[in-house]
Formats: structure tokens, C-alpha cells, sequence
């Protein structure tokens, strides 16, 4: 298969998550390329499970998506759609995690990610890990501690914080945080 090809997949798939779904005539206009082109690509795609093709357009799987393999990949808890924390690696295997907490745990251990996924919490979708937001250590214990809450969105997560407390970090912040507090208990 071509690159620009494998490149475009991955490029409808981040363009699904950000609008969560897509008419054919909107990827054609976005991708540049004819009909029958994003018309094999959703086939792909659809095949692989990550979209679905409905009315003209696609919209990205997600709730029936998790109806297998529901265990936390860290802690062996089930893991809840409010919570997900998902890892999809290069090689077509998928990961889930209970939360951020494991999930972000499972993505700093993992070399070869394609895509890593979270929740976001206030409005139930899944958003791009590396985008979103995170408030560590608010009040709200939902699954493991330290907690950790991932927002799509900036001003959500200020909102919450405000309610609940907590610390807002990026990724980077956040799963560094979790190391030091890991190692500190082993300590
Ligand atoms: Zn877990
Ligand atoms: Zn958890």
C-alpha cells in the first residue's frame, strides 16, 4: 500500500475524532482526493473496526467498540467507557486501560503506539491523549489513586478543577508526575 495512502487513513481517523463524524463530501473537500478514493479508505478503515460507513459519511466506532476485552491492561480492573484509556499500537493491537491513571502508565511503557486515546470525562467522547488535558489528584476518586481526569477541552477541565480540585497537566506533566509519586511509594 502507498504511504499517502496509510498517512490519509490515519489523517481521517484524527479528522473523525476531532468532529466525530464526517460526510464523504467533507473528506473529499479536506483530503483533496476523489470520491471513490475516500470511499476505499472508509472500506479500510471500516474493516479494521475504527468507522463505521452510515448516510453518505463515516462516523468513528466507539461504545461498540468496547464491548470486547473490557479488563485494565495495568490493574485488571473492568474498564468503564467514562474512564477508557486506549493504546492502539502499530502493529493493530488495541490496549485498554480503567483511566488516565493506568492509562497513561500503559502509554509510557509502550515503544510502538500508533494512537493513544482518552475519554474525555465532562463529555463522554474519546479525544487524542496527547491533546488533552489532565487534572491529577482531585477529590473525585472515580477508579484509581491519585486520580486522573482527562478533558478534551482547556476550560472543562479549569471548571472541574474549581469543583473538585486537583492539578491540570499536559501528558508530559502528567505521566511524569505519576512516575515520581510511583517511586516515591516504592522508596
Ligand atoms: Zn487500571
Ligand atoms: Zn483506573
Amino acid at each position: 500500500m502507498p504511504r499517502t495512502a496509510i498517512n490519509r487513513e490515519k489523517k481521517i481517523l484524527e479528522y473523525l475524532q476531532d468532529h466525530g463524524n464526517a460526510s464523504i463530501q467533507d473528506l473529499v473537500a479536506v483530503f483533496d482526493v476523489s470520491n471513490m478514493t475516500i470511499h476505499r479508505d472508509l472500506d479500510k478503515l471500516e474493516k479494521a473496526g475504527y468507522v463505521q460507513k452510515k448516510h453518505g459519511g463515516a462516523v468513528l466506532v466507539e461504545k461498540t467498540a468496547l464491548t470486547g476485552r473490557n479488563i485494565c491492561e495495568m490493574c485488571r480492573k473492568p474498564v468503564a467507557d467514562r474512564t477508557l484509556f486506549l493504546v492502539k499500537l502499530e502493529n493493530g493491537e488495541e490496549k485498554r486501560a480503567c483511566c488516565a491513571h493506568c492509562g497513561l502508565m500503559l502509554h509510557s511503557r509502550e515503544p510502538n503506539i500508533w494512537q493513544s486515546l482518552t475519554a474525555d470525562y465532562l463529555r463522554g467522547h474519546v479525544v487524542s491523549s496527547n491533546q488533552a488535558v489532565y487534572v491529577i489528584g482531585s477529590e473525585l476518586n472515580i477508579c484509581c489513586v491519585p486520580s486522573v481526569l482527562s478533558f478534551g477541552v482547556r476550560e472543562d477541565a479549569e471548571k472541574f478543577l474549581r469543583g473538585f480540585g486537583g492539578t491540570m497537566m499536559t501528558m508530559e506533566q502528567a505521566i511524569q508526575q505519576l512516575h515520581g509519586m510511583m517511586h516515591a511509594l516504592e522508596a
